[in-house]
């Protein structure tokens, strides 16, 4: 490089540390310029797992930061950027986090004694003659071992408002296992939303770009491997045998473990020896720690940290980004407006919401029909009736008298001419079944004894149960409007 590049580069860099936050940018710290052209520069990282980090979620920033110094310097012309691994011939150096590489690729061939099979070895060569099927077959033997499932990986993961910090965290963790700051990570959050996934998908990462052997388990597998070895009377080999062959420990729902003591106290010591040698842990949990009841303080206190992250209910967005993207990848057209629909109405959990856009699925299939949005609508209304809108009786009055073209002192009023109880009783009915209002709430509300507003409501759904049609029309014709 002469003066002015060298110049330019030292900008460039300053400029990047002041745009990045300090997390990102430590993945920056140990870049080099190996080559400079007028029109392309390459940048080294120091090895693998930082250069998949550094293309997947910094190259468009790292761009935009170059263009605007290089504006700034006067140079008009565009540069583009390469990335590569600083010293091609060996691949994978530094991509571990310990100084003692875990396994030798020959070991894992023959996997068959599994605490032989994984002698922690001080070799250096590990990996650096070895060709690419010879890694296919390590990574699958890793996965064998490991508990985890293939399917869960980030790819298929969607990331929205809900999830966006547990992901990043997901994704440091498994591009610098061990060498980062969330050790233990812990996630938490109701059913379905995602942890699961989540924790599988940093296992499956760290055995493709790592080769690290991971193992991933829930807590009652712990427990009952533990009770186990208790029976056998061999708990000095099932501890040995997590901690001298695993140097990732994925541990799912720990609060499973909570009052059940000595469970604990193994898991405390496997726990705290992971994190001692510096190998990664991540648990998950339906709660906060502070939450989960019956918990030893010291394991609580352990669990909070700078690594805890919560999941939340997924927003419109992000339920309609997952069902798209779970059509996409099955290669099933799901018409935008069903996919709206289902993402609409199913607002519980990604689980729910899967499982309401298998049923469609299915039902298309069975009946060689295309999926369309009154087969979603025969499917998920009578499984979600609740709305997420509060109404209050005087809404849908006024509603209903709209849609009739009657008053709402037709409406209120006594009289029992057909015209007014039909939309009487579907007021009542509607008003039901979408507010929170108890009878004599509503009694009130409509301006009649208890019993009057009981009698509407049974003779709409003894009707509906009747498959009155007309009726049916009616109602759905009303929801709409009242829920648009
Ligand atoms: P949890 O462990 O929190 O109960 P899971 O991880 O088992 O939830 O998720 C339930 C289902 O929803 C799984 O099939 C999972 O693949 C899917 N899922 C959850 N969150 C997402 C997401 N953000 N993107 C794609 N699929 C998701
Ligand atoms: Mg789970």
């Amino acid at each position: 490089m002469d003066s002015m590049d060298t110049q330019i580069w030292t900008r460039y860099q300053k400029s990047l540390r002041n745009c990045l936050n300090e997390f990102s940018f430590s993945y920056l710290e140990n870049m080099t310029c190996c080559q400079m052209s007028e029109t392309r520069w390459e940048i080294a990282l120091p090895d693998r797992s930082t250069l998949n980090y550094v293309e997947t979620n910094l190259a468009d920033k790292l761009n935009e930061v170059l263009r605007d110094v290089l504006r700034e310097s006067g140079i008009n012309t565009d540069v583009e950027l390469a990335f590569c691994v600083e010293n091609q011939k060996h691949p994978t150096s530094g991509m571990l986090p310990f100084d003692e590489r875990p396994m030798r690729l020959r070991d894992v061939s023959s996997v068959s004694n599994r605490t032989a099979a994984f002698q922690i070895s001080p070799s250096s060569a590990y990996l650096n003659d070895t060709s690419s099927s010879d890694l296919v077959v390590a990574s699958e033997e890793l996965r064998k071992i490991s508990r985890l499932n293939e399917r869960y990986t980030f790819d298929n993961f969607v990331q929205g408002n809900s999830n966006d910090m547990a992901y990043a965290a997901a994704k440091a963790v498994a591009t610098k296992p061990g060498g980062n700051d969330f050790n233990p990570l812990f996630i938490y959050g109701g059913v379905g939303l995602g942890k699961t996934h989540l924790m599988q998908s940093i296992g499956n990462e760290i055995i493709e770009t790592s080769l690290l052997r991971v193992q991933y388990m829930t807590s009652e597998d712990f427990t009952n491997d533990y009770i186990r070895a208790l029976e056998k009377k061999n708990v000095q080999e099932f501890r040995d045998h997590i901690r001298e062959n695993y140097d990732v420990l994925l541990i799912d729902d720990i609060q499973f473990i909570a009052g059940k003591i000595e469970t604990q106290k193994e898991f405390f010591h496997t726990f705290n020896y992971f994190l001692e040698v510096g190998k990664q842990v991540v648990l998950t949990s339906d709660k906060h720690p502070s939450e989960i009841r019956e918990l030893e303080e010291r394991m609580r206190s352990r669990f909070v940290g700078c690594g805890t992250f919560d999941i939340q209910l997924p927003d419109y967005e992000t339920r309609l980004a997952i069902l798209n993207k779970k059509a996409n990848s099955e290669g099933i057209y799901l018409p935008s407006e069903v996919a709206d629909y289902i993402a609409q109405k199913v607002a519980t959990n990604v689980r729910e919401l899967e499982g309401c856009y298998k049923r469609i699925k299915a039902n298309a299939t069975a009946h060689h029909e295309r999926i369309s949005l009154a087969l979603a609508q025969k499917i998920i209304d009578p499984l979600y009736q609740t709305r997420t809108v509060m109404l209050n009786a005087d809404d849908i009055i006024k509603c209903v008298s709209e849609y009739f073209c009657i008053s709402i002192e037709e409406i209120m009023g006594k009289s029992r001419a057909k015209p007014f109880v039909y939309p009487r009783q579907i007021a009542m009915y509607l008003a039901r079944l979408h507010t929170s209002l108890s009878f004599p709430d509503l009694a009130r509300a409509f301006n009649r004894d208890h019993s009057t507003i009981m009698s509407g409501v049974t003779k709409i759904k003894a009707s509906l149960a009747n498959k009155d049609t007309n009726l049916e029309y009616d109602i759905k014709r009303l929801e709409d409007k009242l829920f648009k």
